[in-house]
C-alpha cells in the first residue's frame, strides 16, 4: 500500500486561487496544497490598480489575505514561478525554475491577459497595459512624467484610468471603436451618462473611431493615428481593450473550452480531476443559458469557492447571482443580473451624479445598472433572485424598491 500524500496544485495566486485552496481546506482537503503563482506578490487586490493606486504615490498592494494564513492552513506558496507546461500522462507539472511537481487533483486558476494592440508601431515605449501590479508600478511612473495621454477602449479599465489621470491635469483622449463608451457592458442611458461626465471633466472622448498605427520618435510613441487620418499627440498610450483567457494549460490537457475552459456548475472541466475557476473560465449557470466567461471578482470568489467546496468532498453548485461595480470620479456604477436577452428597459433618471436602468426579460427583472444608488443596488442584489420587482413599480418614480424587501 502507497503511504504518498497526495496533492492539489493550483496554478494562479489571485482571487480565485487563494480562495480555492482556502475553501478545499476548510471543507476537509487534508493532503497537501500547492499554489504556484508567476506573480512575485502575495495574492492581492486588482481592483485598485486602476483607481486608488494610480492616484496615491505611496500606496502599495494590499494582500487578500496575511502570510500567515497559507502558513496555518498548510497552504504552500510557490510565488514568482511560472508553470511551462503540464504532463498529462504524468500528472506533472515544469515550472519556469526547473522543478517539477506532480499532482492528484488540479486546478487551474489563471486568469486572463490583456488583449494586445496589433497595429503599427504598437512595441513603442510608452505603450502601457494593466493586468498586474507591475504594470501598475511602470504605468504610475509613466503617467507622472506624461502630458498627452490617448487611452484606447472605452471599457472600464480604461474610463478609469481616463478618469483619474484628467484630474491630475493630462490631457486624455479615449479612443473608443464602437458608437458608445462602455458599450459591451451598461445600456444605451448609462452609456450617455459616462459620456457626459467624462466630458465634463475635460476628457475627449472619440466614438466609432479606430487606430490606424502609433508613430515614434527615437523609439517612444509620440502620436496615434486614427483610421480616418486624424493624429492626435501622445507621449502615453493605454491600451485597454479587453482581456484573452489564458488557455495555453489547459490546451496541453486537452480540456473543452469555449471562450474560456468549460466548467459545470461544480466547477468541473471535461476531465475528472482538473477543476477551473475564474477568469479563465466560462460556465452555464442559472443566469446565463449559454456559456459565458466574466471577469469580476465576484464570480472569481464565488466559483472557486464551490470548487474548493467540491475538492473538499462537499456537494456545492454554483448559483450566485453576477454582480459588478467601478469606480469613476465620484461615481460607483454597480451591476447586478445579466441584461443579454432582455426585451425592455425601465430608466429611473437621477440628478446629474445618479442613475439607474431596470431590465426586463417579459415581466422578469434580470439586470440592474445603478450609479451612485447603493442602497438600490443592496436591495436589487436581493431582491432579483426573488423576482418580485414589476415594471409598472419601476415606472413610478417615486417608487422606493426597498418596500420590497418586506415580502
Ligand atoms: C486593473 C483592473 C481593475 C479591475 N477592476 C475590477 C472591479 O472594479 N470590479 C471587479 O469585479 N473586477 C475588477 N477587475 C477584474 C478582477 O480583478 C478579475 O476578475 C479577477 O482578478 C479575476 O481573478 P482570477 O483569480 O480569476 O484571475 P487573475 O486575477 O487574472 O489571476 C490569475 C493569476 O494566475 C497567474 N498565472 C497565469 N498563468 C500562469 C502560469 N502558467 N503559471 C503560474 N501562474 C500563472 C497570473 O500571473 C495571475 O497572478 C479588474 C481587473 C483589473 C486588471
Amino acid at each position: 500500500m502507497s503511504l504518498a500524500r497526495q496533492r492539489l496544485l493550483i496554478i494562479g495566486g489571485s482571487y480565485a486561487g487563494s480562495e480555492l485552496a482556502s475553501h478545499a481546506r476548510a471543507n476537509g482537503y487534508c493532503e497537501d496544497i500547492v499554489i504556484v503563482s508567476e506573480e512575485a506578490e502575495l495574492p492581492y487586490h486588482r481592483p485598485p490598480l486602476s483607481k486608488s493606486y494610480l492616484k496615491e504615490p505611496a500606496e502599495e498592494g494590499t494582500p487578500l489575505r496575511a502570510a500567515a494564513f497559507y502558513s496555518a492552513n498548510n497552504i504552500e506558496l510557490e510565488l514568482g514561478v511560472r508553470v511551462l507546461q503540464l504532463d498529462p500522462a504524468t500528472n506533472a507539472a515544469v515550472l519556469s525554475n526547473g522543478a517539477r511537481i506532480t499532482f492528484d487533483v488540479l486546478a487551474l486558476t489563471v486568469g486572463a491577459r490583456p488583449r494586445e494592440l496589433t497595429c503599427a508601431g504598437s512595441d513603442l515605449k510608452n505603450v502601457y497595459y494593466l493586468r498586474s501590479i507591475a504594470d501598475a508600478r511602470a504605468l504610475r511612473a509613466a503617467a507622472a512624467e506624461a502630458e498627452n495621454v490617448v487611452v484606447i477602449g472605452a471599457g472600464f479599465i480604461g474610463l478609469e484610468i481616463a478618469s483619474v489621470l484628467v484630474q491630475q491635469h493630462k490631457q486624455v483622449t479615449v479612443i473608443e471603436a464602437e458608437d458608445r463608451v462602455l458599450a459591451r457592458v451598461v445600456a444605451p442611458e448609462v452609456s450617455e451618462f459616462f459620456s457626459t461626465q467624462h466630458a465634463h471633466h475635460g476628457v475627449k472622448l472619440l466614438t466609432s473611431r479606430s487606430v490606424h498605427s502609433l508613430v515614434g520618435e527615437r523609439g517612444i510613441v509620440r502620436r496615434v493615428i486614427l483610421d480616418d487620418g486624424t493624429s492626435i499627440d501622445a507621449d502615453t498610450v493605454i491600451v485597454g481593450i479587453g482581456s484573452v483567457p489564458n488557455l495555453e494549460l489547459s490546451q496541453q490537457l486537452g480540456l473543452m473550452s469555449r471562450n474560456g475552459i468549460a466548467v459545470d456548475s461544480r466547477s468541473r472541466t471535461s476531465q475528472a480531476n482538473v477543476f477551473a475557476a475564474g477568469d479563465c473560465v466560462s460556465y452555464v449557470g442559472p443566469y446565463n443559458s449559454s456559456g459565458i466567461r466574466l471577469e469580476s471578482v465576484q464570480n472569481a470568489i464565488d466559483q472557486s469557492r464551490v470548487a474548493g467546496a467540491v475538492i473538499g468532498g462537499a456537494d456545492r453548485a454554483y448559483e450566485s447571482i453576477p454582480w459588478f461595480w467601478s469606480d469613476q470620479y465620484n461615481l460607483k456604477l454597480q451591476i447586478v443580473g445579466l441584461p443579454a436577452g432582455a426585451t425592455e428597459s425601465v430608466t429611473r433618471p437621477g440628478t446629474t451624479s445618479d442613475i439607474s436602468v431596470f431590465h426586463f426579460r417579459g415581466d422578469a427583472c434580470i439586470c440592474i445598472e445603478s450609479v451612485n444608488r447603493p442602497r438600490e443596488h443592496m436591495y436589487a442584489r436581493k431582491l432579483l433572485p426573488r423576482g418580485v420587482v414589476t415594471k409598472k413599480q419601476l415606472q413610478d418614480v417615486d417608487f422606493d424598491i426597498s418596500a420590497l424587501n418586506k415580502l
